[in-house]
């Protein structure tokens, strides 16, 4: 984040008391180095006389510089910084493809269990069977939803299950000997992760035009296809908010190419219990609990992004795989017929994402699961239906899924972009929506409002959108080009911010 540091004071680790009073009421924070003071500190401990010859060159030659506040300081600074936040506890936030969904109050009370809460990845095995049930039963769920044979939960992220599953898939052609294959298929309205993680791992991305309707042109993916290319990423639904009609032959297609189905499931929340991926011929796909699954995005360490895995890919799974032995459940590092790819991370995987995805299914059950996509892509089509009378909508004349897509035409000429659209909404009470992604779309503003809204809140929204596209045609620019004015940072330097971070506080002495 690039904060604006103008005007405060900095240095000493001391702003004056008067500013640290008014920001309970003005959006703004100090850091925590200039609320508190290094010479001071908030407990109390006993005068210590240690005998430090042991450390020899390794002892401290500078003060520890810890900003010292006191209990109430401390509360108070995270508190103030929590407000400055936006939050899905706030208000709708239609981020399109990141599904911002409600996280229900029992996902919590579950995941603070002591069980699950306290458990340690190096306790003995014998004493955490009941959190290793819930692993195992939440992977039982994701491989009926999708009809997989697999699934690997120790991905900490969407992009992180895309590295999983595009390693099984590397380690597969390997094993057939066909480790020379080293090109990637990635259509050109995919999320930048697609590309990146096929680059990682080597592969050349070759790019797949989409037809003018938005989906994936599957004469140009056959076109493609070669002895030389290991598989395609591709999202279903897509990040136009479409489901790919022809998925299915483009995954025929690319098995009979001898390639593998890497679909990006990110948006598997449109389609869970109506449509399983594995049906539609996919080998690997991650779910983003925190999209699908109603997990917090971050907050209180990683995520989770499990890839589930088809019967041809299992295999190639990493390690430890969870096994029923005689005494329980535990981990085995080789089962008979397996080639693992081998460990991806240190442990299991995220027990606090894990216990709150499962509470989201069982509270709702298959039948509510399928009710929960349906009304996610209700939701969208109503908001699709109201905001068409004045936004321009590319792929307008197809019923959208989850997400609906809006281009800047309906703003030519109005001297307002897409980016200060975005920021007028912000002055209205909204997180923007996702804007110029996918980048097939000129100006894109991609909106999803997930299951969580209601009519009400979906008709608020809609309101303001509309309102706002006919201010901006009416030709009020200056509400947009010097919004957001009701933000505690106003108009960021987003490109300085992302190009140069200050990571760091420095004293200034
Ligand atoms: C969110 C998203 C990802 C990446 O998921 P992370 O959990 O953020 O790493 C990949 N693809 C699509 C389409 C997404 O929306």
């Amino acid at each position: 984040m690039n904060m604006n540091r103008e005007g405060r004071p900095t240095g000493t680790g001391s702003a004056p008391l008067e500013a640290i009073n008014k920001a309970a009421l003005l959006p703004s924070e100090p850091l925590l180095f200039e609320v508190g003071n290094v010479a001071h500190s908030g407990v109390d401990l006993p005068d210590v006389s240690i005998d430090d010859t042991r450390l020899g060159a390794f002892r401290r030659k500078s003060s520890l510089d810890l900003p010292g506040l006191s209990e109430p300081e401390n509360m108070r600074h995270y508190v103030r910084l929590s407000r400055l936040n936006y939050s899905i506890d706030a208000g709708l936030y239609p981020l399109g493809s990141c599904t911002m969904k409600h996280n229900p109050r029992l996902n919590e009370k579950m995941a603070r269990l002591p069980g699950f809460a306290d458990v340690h990845p190096l306790q003995p095995i014998s004493s955490v069977q009941g959190a290793i049930g819930v692993i195992a039963e939440l992977a039982e769920w994701l491989m009926v939803l999708t009809n997989t044979k697999a699934v690997a939960m120790s991905p900490k992220a969407g992009a992180h299950g895309e590295l999983c599953g595009m390693m099984a898939i590397k380690a597969a052609h390997e094993a057939k000997g066909e480790g020379h294959r080293n090109i990637v298929l990635v259509p050109e309205s995919a999320h930048g992760t697609n590309p990146a993680t096929a680059a990682f791992l080597g592969y050349k991305v070759v790019g797949v035009p989409a037809k003018a309707d938005g989906t994936v042109d599957v004469q140009a993916v056959e076109a493609a296809l070669s002895p030389d290319v290991a598989g395609i990423m591709l999202t279903n639904p897509n990040t136009c908010g479409l489901f790919e009609p022809d998925v299915k032959k483009i995954a025929d297609a690319v098995h009979a190419a001898g390639g593998y189905f890497y679909c990006d499931g990110a948006n598997f929340n449109a389609i869970m219990g109506v449509v399983r991926p594995g049906d539609l011929g996919i080998d690997a796909m991650h779910i983003n609990l925190h999209k699908t699954f109603s997990t917090p995005h971050g907050g209180g360490g990683p995520g989770a992004g499990p890839v589930v895995l088809s019967k041809a890919l299992a295999p190639f799974a990493p390690v430890p795989f969870v096994h029923a032995g005689e005494t329980g459940l535990e981990f085995v590092e080789h089962v008979e017929g397996t080639k693992s790819f081998g460990r991806l991370t240190a442990f299991h995987g995220q027990m606090g994402m894990f216990t709150r995805a499962l509470t989201y299914m069982l509270s709702h059950g298959g039948d509510g699961l399928k009710q929960a996509a349906n009304d996610a892509v209700l939701n969208a089509n109503y908001l699709k239906a109201k905001l068409e009378k004045v936004f321009t909508l590319p792929f307008g004349d197809q019923h959208c899924m989850h997400e609906v897509l809006a281009n800047d035409d309906f703003l030519a000429g109005t001297g307002v972009t897409t980016l200060d659209f975005s920021k007028a909404m912000i002055d209205e009470g909204y997180h923007p929506m996702t804007m110029y992604f996918p980048l097939v779309v000129h100006g894109a503003m991609l909106i999803e409002p997930t299951e969580s809204e209601s009519l009400k809140a979906l008709d608020a929204f809609a309101d303001t959108m509309l309102e706002l596209a006919t201010a901006a045609k009416a030709g009020d620019v200056a509400r947009f080009t010097s919004a957001p004015q009701n933000a505690p940072l106003k108009r960021l330097d987003e490109t300085g911010a992302a190009r140069k971070p200050i990571l760091k506080w420095v004293r200034e002495e």
